[in-house]
């Protein structure tokens, strides 16, 4: 079973500081580094690693950084479908002061001008199936015109809304797997209570809804089940915990292509996440593909 991820990648540019400038002042750095980013782009190199065949669908601008960006995709997967636009390639400034707090600016032209359907030839090579990853980082529009030629294809469909957009979500109603984090969740059905608020994303439309609960796990509710199930975490020491989101999104679909059940690929990417949050790093803390074949064996 084949797996496409239709998302982003950035270049994500990491400033780390003693303490976060005040507006009008410049610092300079105590370390800066460039790093391949983007949850499309993420999920799929977690995908890939696991063994699955993935295509990544993405878009870059005609720009130095873009170039930049697919050689380094070039180097972690082997299929990668890449839409070009007239406009800067996506990227994000991370700022983390010497607490670890951060904060992050991004430039999204091209995630915001893509429509994969309209401009590459995604709706072709779906196949009955396969599976189709996406986040939420481009437009509602473009997310239900995917999701929506998946489920007609006989794909099944999952779907990380993040960042989520709880003023104009995409369609949870195509979508077999939603994945959201607690605060996603709590933003898109206004409850703090993660089991009412799986009951209330079913509501919305949802086959399958996955909150993940950071060292706590997941809590899973399924189309026949009568209530939402939790799945423990490896109790690990965690020392970053950035990525870990894709990192089990991107092993969810490739558990699924490996076609184990939804509670075997839940397992399978809580304990590749866990993994990742050992490391520092968003790709770099993701687990190698022997790390994942040793977690499947
Ligand atoms: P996000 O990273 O998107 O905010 P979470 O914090 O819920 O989402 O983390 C995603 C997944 O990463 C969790 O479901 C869990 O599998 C794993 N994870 C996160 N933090 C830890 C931790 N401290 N120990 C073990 N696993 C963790």
């Amino acid at each position: 079973m084949h797996v496409h991820v239709v998302g982003n990648a950035c270049v994500d540019t990491t400033f780390r500081l003693g303490r976060f400038p005040s507006a009008g002042e410049t610092l300079n750095a105590v370390a800066s580094a460039d790093g391949l980013g983007g949850k499309g782009a993420n999920q799929a190199v977690a995908a890939a690693r696991t063994g699955a065949a993935v295509t990544l669908w993405t878009a870059l601008g005609k720009d130095p950084a873009g170039a930049w960006i697919r050689n380094c995709l070039d180097m972690e997967l082997s299929d990668v479908q890449v839409n070009e636009f007239d406009l800067p390639s996506d990227r994000s400034t991370i700022v983390i002061d010497a607490g670890g707090e951060n904060f992050i600016v991004s430039g999204v032209a091209c995630s915001e001008a893509f429509d994969p359907i309209a401009q590459t030839a995604l709706a072709r090579r779906i196949a009955p199936g396969d599976i189709l990853v996406m986040q939420g980082n481009l437009r509602g529009s473009a997310t239900n015109a995917c999701l929506r030629a998946a489920q007609e294809k006989g794909a099944r469909t999952v779907l990380n809304a993040s960042p989520v957009d709880a003023a104009a979500p995409p369609n949870f109603g195509l979508a077999e797997v939603l994945v959201v984090n607690q605060s996603e969740a709590k933003a898109l059905t206004d409850r703090s209570d993660m089991a009412a608020a799986a009951d209330a994303l079913a509501a919305k439309g949802a086959g399958t809804i996955v909150i993940t609960l950071g060292a706590d796990g997941c809590l899973v509710l399924g189309p026949d089940q009568a209530g939402s199930l939790r799945l423990p975490a490896p109790h690990v020491e965690a020392l970053d915990t950035s990525g870990a989101g894709d990192v089990f999104c991107g092993c969810l679909a490739g558990g699924f292509a490996k076609e184990m059940s939804v509670t075997s690929a839940l397992k399978f990417a809580l304990a590749a996440a866990a993994i990742a949050v050992t490391r520092s790093g968003t790709l770099l803390s993701c687990p190698s593909a022997s790390e994942m074949a040793a977690l499947i064996d």
